[in-house]
């Protein structure tokens, strides 16, 4: 495995957003608050992953700063001493939790926005809230919550004509700006009434999205990713452009990311339909840490021979595994 290992804790399953892609309009039936793994068992499963090799957690959801409390998780994961502790949130409720995640030893933030432009938020969103996003960036970018990331999915005829508009935003306030090419999973079905079933049609491939920003900015000069799942750039002009290509160049072979859900279930990858119930094993079988580390030792061993199999295989619910 050439990637960092990392272990990626989604803390829930809600979202204040609706993303059409990402998440239906009339919700999900949501994992019962007493199913999720608490704060101290999720604690338990990072002491695990650390002995065996994990040495930065990310932290997802739904969204994660929906979960009450959220500091405290910071807290207890910062204080079992991994290289970095980061987390990818939708911004909505980041101005407000900024300068305590920080204090609590959070070193950065990616945040989700796909669009900047406010008629266009409420259309990919099915919600409000642009401008608290924005601000929230300032206030993380105030807190230090540095270098801030922005992820962008970007669709064909809904917001791939503002790839240069993020690139600027990206140059004005030092960001990196990672596009992601959409995926397949559950948000994206024919009942969704704004896009449909997933389709070539509504797929940019990474290669493109390079193409054009070379086109309009020149050439891009290839830079070291820090997380060996995007391509990394820098533009003339000092912008960092990452490429996250899951579709048209699987990165497999060089991730180590093991995945846990909110309700414990460890997925070796997005494309791991079945996983492993480590809430089952924490609470019916009073698996501690020696045994959790077992289990996880055992999951990587797995993702050395792991075959993600086609696309149909993707687990669909990336609202609760949390990309
Ligand atoms: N709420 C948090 C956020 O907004 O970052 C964390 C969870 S969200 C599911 C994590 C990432 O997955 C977001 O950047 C989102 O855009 C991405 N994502 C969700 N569905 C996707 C899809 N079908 N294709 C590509 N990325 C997707």
């Amino acid at each position: 495995m050439k990637g960092d290992k990392v272990l990626r804790i989604s803390v829930t399953d809600r979202c204040d957003l609706r993303c059409i892609y990402c998440m239906p309009e009339g919700g999900v039936a949501l994992v019962p608050p007493a199913e999720l793994l608490t704060y101290e068992e999720i604690e338990t499963v990072a002491r695990a992953a650390l002995r065996v090799g994990v040495r930065k957690f990310r932290i997802t959801g739904g969204e994660p700063l929906a979960r009450r409390g959220l500091v405290a998780l910071v807290e207890k994961l910062v204080r079992l001493g991994p290289d970095d502790v980061a987390l990818t949130t939708n911004g909505l409720l980041l101005a407000e939790a900024a300068g305590a995640l920080k204090a609590a030893g959070l070193r950065r933030v990616t945040v989700s926005l796909d669009t900047l432009r406010p008629d266009r938020f409420g259309r990919i969103t099915r919600r409000a809230g642009l401008d608290r996003i924005l601000t929230g960036i300032e206030a993380a970018r105030k807190a230090g919550l540095v270098p801030l990331k922005l992820n962008i999915v970007v669709i064909r005829g809904i917001n791939d004509d503002e790839i240069a508009d993020f690139v600027r935003f990206g140059e004005r306030g030092g960001l990196e700006v990672r596009f992601i090419e959409l995926m397949p999973t559950s948000g994206l079905s024919p009942e969704c009434k704004e896009l449909g079933s997933w389709r070539p049609a509504l797929f940019v491939a990474g290669r493109e999205v390079r193409e054009r920003i070379e086109r309009d900015f020149g050439p891009l000069r290839p830079v070291a990713g820090e997380d060996g799942v995007a391509e990394v750039y820098e533009t003339g002009g000092g912008a960092r452009i990452g490429l996250i290509t899951p579709i048209s160049d699987p990165f497999c072979s060089g991730c180590g990311r093991l995945r846990l859900g909110p309700e414990g279930t460890l997925k070796l990858c997005l494309f791991d339909r079945a996983g492993i119930d480590l809430r089952r094993e924490i609470r019916e079988n009073k698996a501690g840490v020696d045994e959790l580390a077992s289990l996880l030792e055992d999951a990587l061993g797995r993702k050395m021979t792991w075959d993600r199999g086609d696309l149909a295989a993707l687990s669909s619910e990336m609202f609760k595994i949390g990309g």
